[in-house]
């Protein structure tokens, strides 16, 4: 096993203290002055003529937030070329160098901060709190995988009996596809093309279509930081049509996922079926994801870390809370406060403190939850709860937040990602047969439990074939180097972000035994 990296010294990012004046104000003054910007996103390697799409907001489609350009066939495959003329002399660039550039970029996101937080709102329609946290996320990934690439990277010298000289060197593998998703529009992108970068590798970025411009000004950032423009290239597009090109291309060195099971599932049947070498896949994608609650719990508590965890985001987290499994002892209790929490949310502007869940990604998003929930009732479920939208939502991709009785997680055919709960009663005896159908569903992301019987949650953490395991808290918001966050089976490949042992899969090693 890898010695694990202990960093006595790191401290994550601490982001913005809204109660401190001298932050707030400048903050939102900032803010005000961006509301209106127009923001231009185009592939890195050349300009060229294709009609630019405008990008409007998900909570408001009459607001224009920009214009993107995206990258076709042609111009991806002259990326990989680019990519691949430059790789040599970036896998041969010392480490201490690359790992500074990601410490460059770490303090230019901070700078940055304001930029960022009004395009999160803005282009993925995420909360003001949610953009300040997705900044110390791609912050804390930037210094983390700096750190951990001095380690992995530093040659070690092994034992040598009969006086040759052995030693095991990592090194970048080649050009390395990074797909990333919209909703931690620049936390995962820059997490997969940081670990991508200080390890040696090129990298072609393709960010999620819906969100091109947050992912242009890191990029933007990272070439200020000192990573070459060659060596980071952007390429916003569909996954159609860039996303296939560059997955099929042989020259490709690693591809570096995180969205849909589906599609990287596709992606990986691409990669099997391409000629040259056999690359790695790092996949991180769906979750059914459940809380159990045990009639020990405290249903204050338990009804904080629901909301949080289905609700934050607008439900819009792999990690997020799809089944709460209720105790029937402690169900009604539960509900009842659940109801009351939920006619609370305040749903809406993004852009507003005051706001507890904005709007959905896009039209799809929000016609596919809406349809499940129509086939939900029409099925005879009962609505628990649900959140009213106020008038104003209705010029924008919204949801309203709601809760719904199902009586098994294998209704649930697939994840719905967006703010629906589904409740579950189960007895106590039944603990066991729970915790299989929660295994049957094959997924294995995000697992919370709720209990002041410590030997019960042990119990479930210990079967529960899952990534992250929460016990008495909510389930989102894992820390980069103290929640690493990843899922099992159809959640994911490993390793997981934020973890020391994400990068081995971006490299290759080499042995040398001298004898001379
Ligand atoms: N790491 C995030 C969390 O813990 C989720 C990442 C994702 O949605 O892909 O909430």
């Amino acid at each position: 096993p890898l010695p694990l990296a202990i960093f006595p010294d790191r401290i994550n990012s601490c982001g913005l203290n809204m109660n401190i004046e001298g932050m707030r104000t400048p903050f939102f003054n900032a803010l005000n002055q961006l509301k209106d910007k127009q923001w231009q996103a185009s592939p890195t390697i050349e300009a060229h003529s294709t009609k630019p799409h405008n990008v409007m907001s998900p909570q408001d489609r009459r607001h224009l937030v920009g214009q993107v350009v995206f990258a076709d066939p042609t111009l991806t495959e002259h990326a990989i070329t680019r990519a691949q003329s430059a790789f040599v002399a970036w896998r041969d660039t010392p480490v201490e160098l690359r790992a500074q550039a990601l410490e460059k970029l770490a303090d230019l996101l901070e700078y940055h901060q304001s930029e960022f937080v009004s395009l999160c709102t803005r282009e993925a329609g995420k909360l003001l709190q949610d953009g300040i946290d997705e900044v110390r996320e791609a912050v804390d990934f930037c210094r983390y995988y700096a750190n951990e690439g001095r380690r992995l990277m530093a040659p070690t010298t092994l034992p040598g009996y009969t006086g040759e000289l052995n030693t095991l060197q990592a090194q970048g593998r080649g050009p390395f596809v990074c797909i990333s998703p919209w909703n931690f529009p620049l936390a995962i992108f820059l997490g997969q093309v940081s670990a991508a970068l200080v390890t040696g590798n090129t990298v072609l970025a393709k960010p999620a279509e819906q969100t091109c411009l947050i992912a242009q000004l890191a990029t933007e950032l990272a070439h200020k930081a000192g990573i070459p423009p060659e060596v980071l290239q952007l390429l916003p597009g569909e996954g159609a049509t860039v996303g296939a090109t560059l997955t099929s291309d042989p020259r490709i060195a690693g591809v570096c996922f995180t969205g849909s099971t589906q599609t990287a599932m596709a992606i990986n049947q691409t990669l099997a079926q391409r000629s040259g070498a056999m690359i790695p896949l790092i996949a991180e994608t769906g979750g059914q994801n459940a809380m159990i609650v045990d009639s020990s719990a405290l249903p204050e508590q338990v009804v904080k870390d629901v909301v949080r965890a289905a609700f934050q985001s607008a439900g819009q987290r792999c990690s997020a809370l799809r089944v709460l499994y209720l105790q029937e002892d402690i169900a009604e209790r539960v509900l009842t406060l659940l109801t009351g929490a939920m006619a609370e949310l305040s749903v809406g502007d993004p852009a507003l403190w005051s706001t507890d869940v904005g709007p959905v990604i896009d039209k799809k998003a929000q016609a596919g939850l809406m349809a499940h929930l129509e086939a939900m009732q029409a099925a005879g479920k009962t609505i628990i709860a649900q959140t009213p939208l106020p008038d104003a939502c209705h010029q924008g991709e919204f949801i309203a937040p709601t809760a719904i009785e199902i009586a098994a997680i294998s209704e649930l055919s697939k994840e719905h990602f967006g703010p629906i709960l589904h409740v579950i009663r189960f007895k106590a005896a039944d603990i066991d047969a729970v915790i299989d159908d929660i295994n049957n569903t094959g997924y294995g992301l995000t697992l919370g439990i709720h209990s002041r019987n410590a030997t019960f949650a042990e119990h479930i953490a210990k079967r529960a074939n899952v990534g992250n395991v929460y016990i008495n808290r909510d389930q989102i918001g894992a820390m980069v180097g103290v929640q690493p966050f990843g899922g099992q089976g159809l959640s994911g490949t490993g390793p997981k972000a934020g973890g020391p042992h994400y990068l081995t899969r971006f490299i290759t090693e080499k042995t040398i035994s001298n004898n001379t």
